[in-house]
């Protein structure tokens, strides 16, 4: 507790010109100062300084004989009034920060320094308040504090989003019915799915850390798959679609396919390598029996058709001069279906041969400026529609079976004369464009979509907008680019859907020597 004497003033006792002297000093202080009467009633402000004035708003005589409460406006129930009572108690000075009100109701935070003072019998007669005006800190702190709140709000959502990002992924990655493993730069596993671990019956402690060429029985040790993956990472090439044929332990001989990718993450993801593996044994072995099926079924029906088509033609031969001509347009008419079946079950057992590997082609000389009009001809008496126009500017032969050239530009005929049916015109074109014949037929019919052009020459695709309105099986295409593609060329189309079609093929031409006068 303070016992005031002046004696450290620079004038003595109770001079006046001493106690002016005081006074001016507490008016010209910045911080508000107050004086309370501890020995009167309710402990009244007795003095207040200029500053105090500034502070609150209140003038000096709307002060003194109050107690210093009225400046908590209603917030009478601060804890800082609590620590202000104890300290009080317990006599000994405090600082405090108070929510206070000036005047025109402005809230302000005051730092208060609160010093009891005795001046008679050592009991508290007085107290002496400091006050400072912290709004100003107090709002930056309180600003920190709520930037500082919300970047830890943003920080919880944004772990929260990547938790379930992340179990978002896993999720899928476990769900997905391929296995998959994860590869370093080394091809050293870093994780597997729970689908690999499931199909090749193995545990994580097994899988995890061990090079991909260690797992098993070594049974992705494989030269051609080594060099593969060897490239994912400097050249960006994936593997994609290599066939494994491999007795695995546990779980047998397995057919399997891998595709490889480099995972396109920098930082801690960077240069891995995204390995799919799945099991195809069973979808193999059912298109293998598909397969089977549809060529035994094609022989089987090839031989019956064959004698029926002979039957047929006896029929024709035998026919009296004098039949009724209905009779005779019947028979002419079976001939004709006959031949239809005939030539679907040539293809049907034509796709098997290629499947298979078994279509074997005769190597002759073929000069197509002779082959292709004889088509033509063929031809234009079965499509009285269409208009066929050739143009050739082709003088070199070509050398490759003849039956399947000719199949080939059968069917793309077929095609251009179906897919037009409101056209009049087909053009075919030969060139020579480098080592190569080209043969272009053009139509001018439905045409064909840039998504649909990537998948016609797959077995069994049919353009589903057209499907119902033109007959068809979806395999012409698929033997023809077989055939060409057997005898070192490329058939190709180019359309734009409403425009028509031309489908072009080359084929390589035969040494200079076999130049065609
Ligand atoms: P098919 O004609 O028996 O259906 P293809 O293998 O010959 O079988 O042709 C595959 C598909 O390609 C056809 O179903 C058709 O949708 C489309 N296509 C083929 N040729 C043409 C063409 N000239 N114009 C438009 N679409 C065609």
């Amino acid at each position: 507790m303070n016992k005031e004497n002046f004696s450290d003033l620079p004038v003595s006792g109770n001079d006046p010109a001493n106690i002016k002297l005081l006074k001016a000093a507490l008016d010209s202080s910045i911080s508000g100062i107050i004086i309370t009467d501890n020995t009167q009633f309710d402990n009244p402000i007795i003095y207040c300084n200029k500053a105090f004035e500034k502070l609150s708003g209140y003038t000096r005589d709307k002060v003194i004989g109050r107690n210093c409460r009225f400046l908590q406006g209603t917030e009478r129930d601060q804890q800082a009034r609590e620590d202000i009572r104890k300290a009080v108690n317990e006599g000994h000075s405090i600082t405090v920060e108070l929510r206070n009100y000036r005047k025109n109701g402005e809230l302000f935070w005051n730092e208060l320094f609160i010093s009891p003072i005795s001046i008679h019998d050592g009991k508290v007669s007085h107290f002496i308040g400091v006050q400072n005006d912290i709004t100003r800190r107090k709002n930056a702190e309180e600003n920190l504090a709520y930037e500082r709140e919300q970047v830890e709000l943003k920080i919880q959502e944004r772990t929260k989003e990547l938790k379930e990002n992340k179990e978002y992924l896993d999720s899928i990655v476990q769900t997905i019915r391929q296995g998959l493993l994860v590869l370093d730069p080394q091809y050293k596993v870093i994780s597997a799915n729970d689908f690999f671990l499931k199909t090749f019956k193995v545990e994580k402690r097994e899988t995890i850390g061990r090079s991909l060429y260690d797992l098993g029985n070594g049974q992705w040790n494989i030269e051609q798959l080594r060099i593969l993956l060897e490239q994912i990472l400097p050249s960006n090439n994936p593997v994609l679609d290599f066939e494994v044929d491999h007795e695995f332990p546990h779980i047998g001989r397995k057919l399997m396919l891998l595709n490889a990718h480099r995972v396109e993450l920098e930082g801690s993801f960077k240069d891995r390598i995204l390995l799919a593996i799945e099991d195809i044994t069973e979808i193999r072995a059912s298109e293998n029996r598909k397969d089977d099926f549809l060529s035994v079924s094609s022989h089987e029906l090839k031989t019956p058709l064959t004698t029926i088509k002979g039957y047929n033609q006896t029929i024709l031969k035998l026919l009296p001069a004098d039949v009724n001509p209905k009779i005779a347009l019947m028979v002419n008419k079976s001939g004709k279906q006959i031949d239809r079946l005939q030539n679907i079950i040539t293809s049907l057992l034509e796709m098997s041969r290629i499947q298979s590997g078994k279509l074997v082609l005769d190597a002759d000389k073929i000069d197509l400026n002779q082959l292709i009009p004889e088509i033509l001809e063929d031809m234009s008496e079965v499509d009285q529609k269409h208009r066929l126009h050739f143009e050739s500017q082709l003088t070199k032969t070509i050398a490759g079976d003849e039956s399947q050239i000719s199949q080939v530009v059968q069917n793309l005929l077929t095609n251009a004369a179906k897919y037009s049916p409101d056209a009049k015109d087909i053009k075919i074109a030969l060139s020579e464009v480098s080592n190569f014949a080209k043969v272009s037929v053009t139509d001018f019919g439905v045409g064909i979509s840039l998504e649909d052009q990537k998948m016609i020459f797959d077995r069994f695709f049919r353009v589903s907008t057209i499907q119902k309105h033109f007959p068809g099986m979806g395999i012409g295409l698929y033997i023809s680019a077989q055939i060409i593609k057997q005898h070192g060329g490329t058939l190709w189309v180019d359309s734009e859907p409403g425009r028509g079609a031309t489908f072009s093929f080359t084929l390589p031409l035969t040494e200079k020597g076999d130049h065609h006068e």
